[in-house]
Protein backbone atom coordinates (compact mmCIF):
# COMPACT_ATOMS: atom_id res chain seq x y z
CA UNK A 1 0.00 0.00 0.00
CA UNK A 2 1.59 3.93 -0.62
CA UNK A 3 -0.31 4.53 2.63
CA UNK A 4 2.37 5.83 4.79
CA UNK A 5 3.39 9.49 7.17
CA UNK A 6 6.05 10.25 9.45
CA UNK A 7 5.35 11.64 12.58
CA UNK A 8 7.00 15.15 11.87
CA UNK A 9 5.42 18.75 11.45
CA UNK A 10 4.40 20.17 8.67
CA UNK A 11 6.06 23.15 9.21
CA UNK A 12 10.04 21.84 8.25
CA UNK A 13 11.37 20.30 5.10
CA UNK A 14 10.82 16.75 5.84
CA UNK A 15 7.46 17.48 6.63
CA UNK A 16 7.09 19.25 2.82
CA UNK A 17 8.27 16.17 1.67
CA UNK A 18 5.90 14.08 3.45
CA UNK A 19 3.02 15.99 2.62
CA UNK A 20 4.14 15.43 -0.95
CA UNK A 21 4.64 11.70 -0.61
CA UNK A 22 1.37 11.76 0.40
CA UNK A 23 -0.34 13.31 -2.48
CA UNK A 24 1.66 11.53 -4.55
CA UNK A 25 1.00 8.53 -3.35
CA UNK A 26 -2.92 9.83 -4.04
CA UNK A 27 -2.30 10.32 -6.93
CA UNK A 28 -1.26 7.16 -8.10
CA UNK A 29 -3.40 4.90 -6.56
CA UNK A 30 -6.19 7.00 -8.77
CA UNK A 31 -3.98 6.29 -11.57
CA UNK A 32 -3.97 2.43 -11.08
CA UNK A 33 -7.30 2.28 -10.37
CA UNK A 34 -7.92 4.55 -13.38
CA UNK A 35 -6.12 2.17 -15.55
CA UNK A 36 -7.38 -1.29 -14.22
CA UNK A 37 -11.09 0.23 -15.22
CA UNK A 38 -9.68 0.89 -18.26
CA UNK A 39 -8.57 -2.28 -18.98
CA UNK A 40 -11.51 -4.14 -17.69
CA UNK A 41 -13.73 -1.46 -20.31
CA UNK A 42 -11.70 -2.70 -22.88
CA UNK A 43 -11.61 -6.19 -22.41
CA UNK A 44 -15.82 -6.46 -22.54
CA UNK A 45 -15.77 -3.79 -25.20
CA UNK A 46 -13.75 -6.83 -27.09
CA UNK A 47 -15.32 -9.96 -26.34
CA UNK A 48 -18.85 -8.40 -26.75
CA UNK A 49 -18.84 -8.82 -30.29
CA UNK A 50 -16.86 -11.69 -30.92
CA UNK A 51 -18.97 -13.32 -28.42
CA UNK A 52 -21.87 -12.58 -31.69
CA UNK A 53 -19.73 -13.65 -33.99
CA UNK A 54 -18.83 -16.88 -32.29
CA UNK A 55 -22.56 -17.34 -31.18
CA UNK A 56 -23.54 -16.53 -35.10
CA UNK A 57 -21.02 -18.96 -37.03
CA UNK A 58 -22.20 -21.67 -34.49
CA UNK A 59 -25.78 -21.34 -35.73
CA UNK A 60 -24.92 -21.26 -39.08
CA UNK A 61 -22.96 -24.35 -38.94
CA UNK A 62 -26.49 -26.18 -38.53
CA UNK A 63 -27.94 -27.32 -41.49
CA UNK A 64 -30.88 -26.82 -41.00
CA UNK A 65 -31.17 -22.94 -41.13
CA UNK A 66 -33.38 -21.62 -43.67
CA UNK A 67 -31.76 -18.93 -46.06
CA UNK A 68 -33.35 -16.00 -45.01
CA UNK A 69 -32.45 -16.70 -41.73
CA UNK A 70 -28.75 -17.42 -43.00
CA UNK A 71 -28.37 -13.94 -44.48
CA UNK A 72 -29.74 -12.55 -41.49
CA UNK A 73 -26.81 -14.12 -39.59
CA UNK A 74 -24.08 -13.34 -42.18
CA UNK A 75 -25.11 -9.51 -41.37
CA UNK A 76 -25.29 -9.92 -37.82
CA UNK A 77 -21.86 -10.93 -38.18
CA UNK A 78 -20.89 -8.51 -40.68
CA UNK A 79 -22.13 -5.84 -37.60
CA UNK A 80 -20.18 -7.20 -34.99
CA UNK A 81 -17.10 -7.28 -36.83
CA UNK A 82 -17.66 -3.41 -38.25
CA UNK A 83 -17.76 -2.26 -34.47
CA UNK A 84 -14.50 -4.40 -33.71
CA UNK A 85 -12.66 -2.96 -36.32
CA UNK A 86 -13.89 0.61 -35.44
CA UNK A 87 -13.17 -0.31 -31.94
CA UNK A 88 -9.64 -1.53 -32.63
CA UNK A 89 -9.53 2.13 -34.54
CA UNK A 90 -10.31 4.11 -31.78
CA UNK A 91 -7.79 2.54 -29.39
CA UNK A 92 -5.05 2.73 -31.51
CA UNK A 93 -6.15 6.79 -32.18
CA UNK A 94 -6.44 7.26 -28.53
CA UNK A 95 -3.04 5.38 -27.54
CA UNK A 96 -1.42 7.30 -29.93
CA UNK A 97 -3.03 10.81 -28.69
CA UNK A 98 -2.08 9.64 -25.28
CA UNK A 99 1.56 10.12 -26.38
CA UNK A 100 2.92 13.17 -24.95
CA UNK A 101 4.86 14.09 -28.35
CA UNK A 102 1.73 14.03 -30.91
CA UNK A 103 2.02 14.65 -34.16
CA UNK A 104 -0.44 16.81 -35.10
CA UNK A 105 0.23 18.87 -38.44
CA UNK A 106 -0.95 22.19 -38.31
CA UNK A 107 -1.82 24.31 -41.54
CA UNK A 108 -3.21 27.20 -42.17
CA UNK A 109 -6.42 26.75 -43.03
CA UNK A 110 -10.09 28.22 -43.96
CA UNK A 111 -12.73 26.86 -42.46
CA UNK A 112 -15.79 28.11 -44.57
CA UNK A 113 -15.29 25.80 -47.67
CA UNK A 114 -13.91 22.50 -44.97
CA UNK A 115 -17.20 22.91 -42.66
CA UNK A 116 -19.35 23.17 -46.67
CA UNK A 117 -17.42 20.08 -47.83
CA UNK A 118 -18.17 18.12 -44.98
CA UNK A 119 -21.04 19.05 -45.10
CA UNK A 120 -21.84 18.43 -48.64
CA UNK A 121 -20.03 14.81 -48.30
CA UNK A 122 -21.97 14.21 -45.23
CA UNK A 123 -25.42 14.79 -46.98
CA UNK A 124 -26.41 11.38 -48.18
CA UNK A 125 -26.53 9.25 -45.08
CA UNK A 126 -28.67 12.33 -43.79
CA UNK A 127 -31.26 12.26 -46.37
CA UNK A 128 -31.55 8.05 -45.50
CA UNK A 129 -32.61 8.65 -42.18
CA UNK A 130 -34.74 11.69 -43.16
CA UNK A 131 -32.63 14.31 -41.51
CA UNK A 132 -32.09 17.87 -42.72
CA UNK A 133 -28.41 18.80 -42.54
CA UNK A 134 -27.82 22.17 -43.27
CA UNK A 135 -24.39 24.74 -43.18
CA UNK A 136 -24.87 28.06 -41.79
CA UNK A 137 -21.32 29.62 -42.72
CA UNK A 138 -20.38 33.45 -42.79
CA UNK A 139 -19.62 34.98 -46.39
CA UNK A 140 -16.03 36.32 -45.20
CA UNK A 141 -12.83 33.19 -44.42
CA UNK A 142 -12.51 31.82 -40.90
CA UNK A 143 -8.45 31.20 -41.14
CA UNK A 144 -7.46 28.85 -38.32
CA UNK A 145 -3.93 26.93 -37.77
CA UNK A 146 -5.11 22.99 -37.92
CA UNK A 147 -4.07 19.51 -38.54
CA UNK A 148 -7.38 19.03 -41.19
CA UNK A 149 -7.62 15.59 -41.19
CA UNK A 150 -7.68 15.73 -37.49
CA UNK A 151 -10.48 18.27 -37.70
CA UNK A 152 -12.23 16.54 -40.03
CA UNK A 153 -12.35 13.49 -38.00
CA UNK A 154 -13.80 15.24 -34.67
CA UNK A 155 -16.32 16.85 -37.34
CA UNK A 156 -17.13 13.97 -38.76
CA UNK A 157 -17.42 12.12 -35.21
CA UNK A 158 -19.94 15.06 -33.78
CA UNK A 159 -22.01 15.01 -36.84
CA UNK A 160 -22.33 11.04 -37.01
CA UNK A 161 -23.42 11.29 -33.21
CA UNK A 162 -25.84 13.80 -34.07
CA UNK A 163 -27.61 11.71 -36.83
CA UNK A 164 -27.26 8.63 -34.22
CA UNK A 165 -28.94 10.38 -31.85
CA UNK A 166 -31.69 12.30 -33.48
CA UNK A 167 -34.71 10.23 -34.56
CA UNK A 168 -36.21 10.91 -38.48
CA UNK A 169 -37.64 14.12 -39.07
CA UNK A 170 -35.04 15.68 -37.07
CA UNK A 171 -32.55 18.27 -38.36
CA UNK A 172 -29.14 19.43 -37.96
CA UNK A 173 -27.20 22.32 -38.04
CA UNK A 174 -23.41 23.14 -38.55
CA UNK A 175 -22.80 26.77 -37.75
CA UNK A 176 -19.55 28.84 -38.48
CA UNK A 177 -18.78 32.27 -37.04
CA UNK A 178 -16.40 34.45 -35.29
CA UNK A 179 -16.32 35.72 -31.97
CA UNK A 180 -13.32 37.95 -30.86
CA UNK A 181 -10.36 35.89 -30.95
CA UNK A 182 -11.88 32.72 -31.71
CA UNK A 183 -13.09 30.38 -34.63
CA UNK A 184 -16.59 29.12 -33.36
CA UNK A 185 -18.22 25.66 -34.81
CA UNK A 186 -21.74 25.14 -33.75
CA UNK A 187 -22.90 21.42 -34.28
CA UNK A 188 -26.83 21.66 -33.17
CA UNK A 189 -29.39 18.58 -33.63
CA UNK A 190 -32.70 18.23 -32.67
CA UNK A 191 -32.37 14.82 -31.00
CA UNK A 192 -33.27 12.67 -28.03
CA UNK A 193 -30.48 14.83 -25.78
CA UNK A 194 -28.14 14.28 -22.70
CA UNK A 195 -29.87 14.51 -19.26
CA UNK A 196 -27.77 17.29 -16.97
CA UNK A 197 -26.98 14.74 -14.50
CA UNK A 198 -24.75 13.14 -17.65
CA UNK A 199 -23.54 15.54 -18.75
CA UNK A 200 -19.86 16.32 -16.90
CA UNK A 201 -19.28 12.42 -18.08
CA UNK A 202 -19.42 12.01 -21.31
CA UNK A 203 -16.27 13.46 -22.02
CA UNK A 204 -15.17 9.85 -20.55
CA UNK A 205 -13.55 7.27 -22.02
CA UNK A 206 -15.78 4.58 -22.88
CA UNK A 207 -18.79 6.67 -21.19
CA UNK A 208 -22.39 6.27 -22.76
CA UNK A 209 -25.13 7.65 -21.53
CA UNK A 210 -27.90 4.83 -19.99
CA UNK A 211 -25.69 2.78 -21.23
CA UNK A 212 -28.18 -0.20 -22.45
CA UNK A 213 -30.28 2.38 -24.51
CA UNK A 214 -27.08 3.65 -26.20
CA UNK A 215 -25.37 0.18 -27.17
CA UNK A 216 -29.13 0.05 -29.98
CA UNK A 217 -27.44 2.82 -31.49
CA UNK A 218 -23.14 1.07 -31.26
CA UNK A 219 -20.66 2.74 -30.29
CA UNK A 220 -18.27 2.00 -27.69
CA UNK A 221 -18.22 5.69 -26.13
CA UNK A 222 -14.60 6.52 -26.99
CA UNK A 223 -15.55 9.46 -29.76
CA UNK A 224 -15.85 12.37 -27.38
CA UNK A 225 -12.84 11.47 -25.69
CA UNK A 226 -10.58 11.72 -28.63
CA UNK A 227 -12.67 14.60 -30.23
CA UNK A 228 -11.32 16.65 -26.83
CA UNK A 229 -8.06 15.57 -26.97
CA UNK A 230 -7.83 16.45 -30.62
CA UNK A 231 -9.46 20.19 -30.15
CA UNK A 232 -7.25 20.41 -26.67
CA UNK A 233 -4.04 19.52 -29.13
CA UNK A 234 -5.14 22.92 -31.14
CA UNK A 235 -5.48 24.74 -27.69
CA UNK A 236 -9.07 25.08 -28.34
CA UNK A 237 -11.84 23.87 -26.07
CA UNK A 238 -14.88 21.62 -26.66
CA UNK A 239 -18.16 22.04 -24.68
CA UNK A 240 -21.66 21.19 -24.97
CA UNK A 241 -25.49 22.36 -24.18
CA UNK A 242 -28.32 20.08 -24.48
CA UNK A 243 -31.77 19.25 -23.18
CA UNK A 244 -33.00 15.72 -22.82
CA UNK A 245 -35.45 15.04 -25.68
CA UNK A 246 -34.85 18.89 -27.17
CA UNK A 247 -31.46 18.40 -28.51
CA UNK A 248 -27.99 18.97 -28.36
CA UNK A 249 -25.46 21.50 -28.94
CA UNK A 250 -21.38 21.14 -29.25
CA UNK A 251 -19.60 23.63 -29.54
CA UNK A 252 -16.08 24.04 -30.58
CA UNK A 253 -13.70 27.47 -30.53
CA UNK A 254 -10.46 27.10 -32.32
CA UNK A 255 -7.79 30.47 -31.85
CA UNK A 256 -8.28 32.73 -34.92
CA UNK A 257 -4.80 33.29 -37.06
P1 LIG B 1 -20.65 6.72 -28.66
O1 LIG B 1 -19.75 5.97 -29.58
O2 LIG B 1 -21.34 5.86 -27.65
O3 LIG B 1 -21.60 7.62 -29.39
P2 LIG B 1 -19.29 9.14 -27.75
O4 LIG B 1 -18.05 9.30 -26.93
O5 LIG B 1 -19.27 9.71 -29.12
O6 LIG B 1 -19.63 7.60 -27.78
O7 LIG B 1 -20.49 9.76 -26.94
C1 LIG B 1 -20.69 9.42 -25.57
C2 LIG B 1 -22.17 9.41 -25.22
O8 LIG B 1 -22.69 10.74 -25.23
C3 LIG B 1 -23.02 8.64 -26.21
O9 LIG B 1 -23.08 7.28 -25.90
C4 LIG B 1 -24.39 9.29 -26.04
O10 LIG B 1 -25.07 8.72 -24.93
C5 LIG B 1 -24.04 10.74 -25.70
N1 LIG B 1 -24.13 11.61 -26.89
C6 LIG B 1 -23.11 12.03 -27.69
N2 LIG B 1 -23.54 12.84 -28.66
C7 LIG B 1 -24.88 12.97 -28.49
C8 LIG B 1 -25.92 13.70 -29.18
N3 LIG B 1 -25.67 14.47 -30.25
N4 LIG B 1 -27.19 13.58 -28.70
C9 LIG B 1 -27.46 12.82 -27.61
N5 LIG B 1 -26.53 12.11 -26.93
C10 LIG B 1 -25.26 12.18 -27.35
Amino acid sequence: DYNFSLPISARDEIGELNQSIMELSGELKHYRTEREEFLAEISHELRTPITYIRGYADVLQQTSVKDEDRRKYLRFIREAADRLHRLIGDLYDMSKLDQVKVQIDKQEMDLVPFIRQMREEQMERFMEKGIDLQDDLPSTPVRVQADRNRLAQVIMNLLENARKYTPEGGSVRIRLSKEQREALIQIQDTGIGIPDSELPHIWRRFYRVEKSRSRDYGGAGLGLSIAKRIIELHDGTITVNSKEGIGTTFLIRLPLE
